[in-house]
């Protein structure tokens, strides 16, 4: 009979996120499959287990995950983790969980931290629909590709990113966004300086030039409010609406034009001009 895989989450900075359920994950499984087994062994002596690990990692994921299935196959059980967090959430883990599932091999969830949802939920933001984006490429075309599909986005959106990174990714969220899109900045969750600012793009551009960034963030950018009703109007449309406007709140053409066209792919012009040739 085969094994089973546990894919064991571990805390995202605080020893005390441990849990009984993660102690007895590793304690059951024959062998250990971790990210960087320097970072785990830590952990494993925090808990005083002493396991064979074996290293599965970015670049022998597929080699790995094969020689661990096999493993599983002939019947040893395998806890799977990373350095921090839940595997398989931008860390290694969701190929070996495919090809478990192909072979018919129970995987084991062990729950614990993600900074996803850790971060989402202390942000202030929208947290009843979301999307998660994980890290932006270094690729400027494939980031600027992942940015455009985003761009219309109402959902609330959750990054991960590098503090070498931050800065730029937050240059690039403005010319995306706007810079007075809402955005939660949390860093260094759960531990010692840990950090969680409701703020906008362009404010913490601005603190962020000023302040080099340190330590480990996730971004949480509100989702876009978009009137797409007012983006189907018509030009003779607003013209009616801006008349309408005009009269309601005894306003002049002008200011009305401009208030009309916001959000439209209209100029206050063009609708001033519309109106007038409307009136004749
Ligand atoms: N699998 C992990 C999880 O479940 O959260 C994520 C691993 S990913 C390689 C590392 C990224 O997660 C960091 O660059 C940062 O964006 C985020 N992260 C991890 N721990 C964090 C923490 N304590 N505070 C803020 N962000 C964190």
């Amino acid at each position: 009979m085969s094994g089973v895989i546990y894919v064991v989450a571990t805390p995202i900075g605080n020893l005390k996120d441990l849990t009984p359920r993660m102690k007895e994950a590793f304690e059951s499984a024959d062998f250990i499959a971790a990210e960087d087994t320097r970072v785990t062994v830590k952990l494993l002596n925090h808990l005083g287990i002493k396991k064979p690990m074996i290293s599965y990692y970015e670049h022998n994921l597929k080699d790995k995950g094969e020689y661990i299935i096999s493993r599983v196959l002939a019947g040893e059980s395998c806890a799977v983790c990373s350095d921090a967090g839940t595997p398989c959430i931008s860390d290694p883990g969701e190929i070996l969980v495919k090809q478990a599932h192909s072979h018919g091999i129970r995987v084991i969830p062990i729950t614990g931290p993600s900074a996803v949802i850790t971060a989402l939920s202390v942000s202030g933001q929208n947290t009843g629909r979301f999307c998660f984006e994980g890290f932006l490429s270094t690729t400027k075309k494939q980031r600027m590709e992942h940015l455009e599909q985003v761009k219309k986005e109402t959902r609330t959106m959750i990054f991960y990113e590098a503090p070498h990174k931050l800065l730029n990714t937050l240059k690039d969220f403005k010319n995306t966004f706007g810079g007075e899109r809402s955005l939660t900045i949390a860093r260094e969750l759960t531990k010692l300086h840990e950090e969680i600012k409701l703020t906008t793009v362009q404010d913490a551009l601005d603190y962020y030039t000023e302040n080099a960034p340190k330590g480990e963030f996730v971004l949480i950018v509100a989702g876009g409010v978009f009137e797409s009703e007012e983006k189907e109007l018509t030009l003779d449309q607003l013209a009616e609406k801006c008349i309408k406007l005009m009269e309601t709140e005894n306003i002049p053409l002008k200011e009305a034009s401009k208030k009309v066209c916001a959000k439209t792919s209209f100029s206050k012009s063009e609708v001033y001009k519309a109106v007038q040739s409307l009136r004749g």
